[in-house]
């Protein structure tokens, strides 16, 4: 039986940079998954962080996306820019959208972009920290075409995607923004992925049988599995249920609305009659900017938005040793401690990597030893 790993940030980069330059992609855009999948588990967001090389590699070689690609400019005015990602990795073509938003929005303030047809953006996170480095205020509403795997709020048949939804804020002295950042289903799809690959299980009400009863058995979700082998979502019966009741299932659907109808990447279903699952998942990403410059005094803005979250923050914990945090805050606490302590693998998830390393031809002596 292998052991978990602990590998430290810049291997882990640099192996995963290999796999995907050995699958087709070019230097620069090997680097740039590894880079952002690595920051997803440095910020403690495993369940979007290597662990999804091997899904990536077998997307390229079906076809399912396409290596180095450029937006396409479907439709644009000063203010506005509709994107077509081309299938192209979303770690290519999420920042190109990003640094269009950017521009039009130092230029007038505000802007809206509307990406479709992005590969799997990973972390949308990413994109609100880009943003935040340029100073600007982000928010991203996401749906997956072709992923169908939450049950709406009051049903038990999926109907929705894991649509993530974020919000970016910028902080002065190069603090980390505030940050908003999650999946609207009670979790994230690779949350249940870490968890059906030993790592950190889900809570026992994430997920939901199609007799209504709740679990957290990653089996409801990819049905039977091997251990080191790929988990399929088409193939499990069940449900990953909607985050916080009504509130949580509607926000879902509006970014399905915004991400999937608005943008014209389409919504995660109905599926071609028969399939559980799409035969290509793609993201789908409607973002707005703001340049807080343009709202008044930037200034006034940030001592406001610091004094808000002291207030905030001093809340009386509700428990003894607890605290109260700021969203953004777990994943800047996390990417310290791994930035000095490394990354921590599970066995399997470790083993499905080397396989999709090896898969791909890279040199054995170019796939790194954990401890
Ligand atoms: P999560 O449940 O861990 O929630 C993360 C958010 O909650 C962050 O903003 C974090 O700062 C905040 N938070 C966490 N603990 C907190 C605490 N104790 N106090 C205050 N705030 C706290 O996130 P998730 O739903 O598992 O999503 C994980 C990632 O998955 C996200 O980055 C999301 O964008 C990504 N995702 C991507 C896709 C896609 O298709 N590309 C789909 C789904 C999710």
């Amino acid at each position: 039986m292998p052991n978990d790993v602990q590998i430290a940030p810049a291997v882990l980069r640099a192996f995963i940079a290999d796999i995907f330059a050995a699958a087709g992609c070019s230097s620069a855009e090997a680097g740039r998954i590894a880079r952002y999948l690595v920051a997803a588990n440095l910020c403690g967001h495993d369940s979007h962080g290597v662990i999804r090389a091997p899904r990536y590699v077998q997307a390229l070689k079906n076809n399912e996306v396409f290596a180095d690609q450029t937006v396409a400019v479907a439709s644009e005015t000063g203010s506005l820019a509709v994107l077509d990602g081309r299938f192209g990795f979303g770690q290519t073509v999420a920042p190109q959208a990003v640094a269009i938003g950017i521009a039009k929005a130092r230029a007038l303030g505000a802007a809206v972009v509307a990406l479709r047809n992005a590969g799997h953006i990973g972390r949308a996170g990413d994109w609100a920290e880009m943003a935040a480095e340029a100073g600007l205020i982000s928010i991203h509403f996401v749906n997956v075409q072709g992923s169908l795997l939450v049950a709406p709020f009051g049903g038990v048949d999926r109907r929705i995607s894991t649509a993530p939804f974020c919000v970016g804020v910028p902080r002065p002295d190069g603090a980390p923004p505030l940050l908003l950042d999650f999946a609207t289903s009670h979790v994230a799809e690779g949350k249940v992925l870490v968890a059906s690959a030993g790592g950190k299980p889900v809570p026992g009400d994430a997920l939901i049988n199609p007799d209504g009863s709740l679990t957290g058995d990653p089996h409801a979700l990819y049905g039977e599995y091997e251990p080191a082998g790929p988990r399929n979502s088409g193939n499990g019966l069940g449900a990953i249920r909607a985050f916080g009741g009504h509130k949580g299932s509607g926000l879902a659907f509006m970014c399905e609305i915004l991400a999937g109808a608005l943008t014209g990447g389409g919504t995660c279903g109905p599926l071609e009659p028969g399939l559980r699952r799409g035969r290509r998942i793609s993201n789908g990403m409607l973002s707005v900017y703001l340049a807080p410059g343009f709202f008044g005094d930037p200034a006034a803005f940030e001592d406001a938005a610091t004094r808000y979250v002291e207030f905030f923050a001093s809340s009386r914990p509700d428990s003894p040793g607890g605290e109260v945090l700021v969203p953004g805050e777990p994943e800047a606490r996390m990417r310290a401690e791994r930035e000095a302590g490394g990354i921590p693998l599970p066995a399997d998830a470790w083993q499905a990597i080397i396989a999709a390393a090896r898969s791909v031809d890279v040199a054995e002596t170019h796939i790194p030893q954990g401890r």
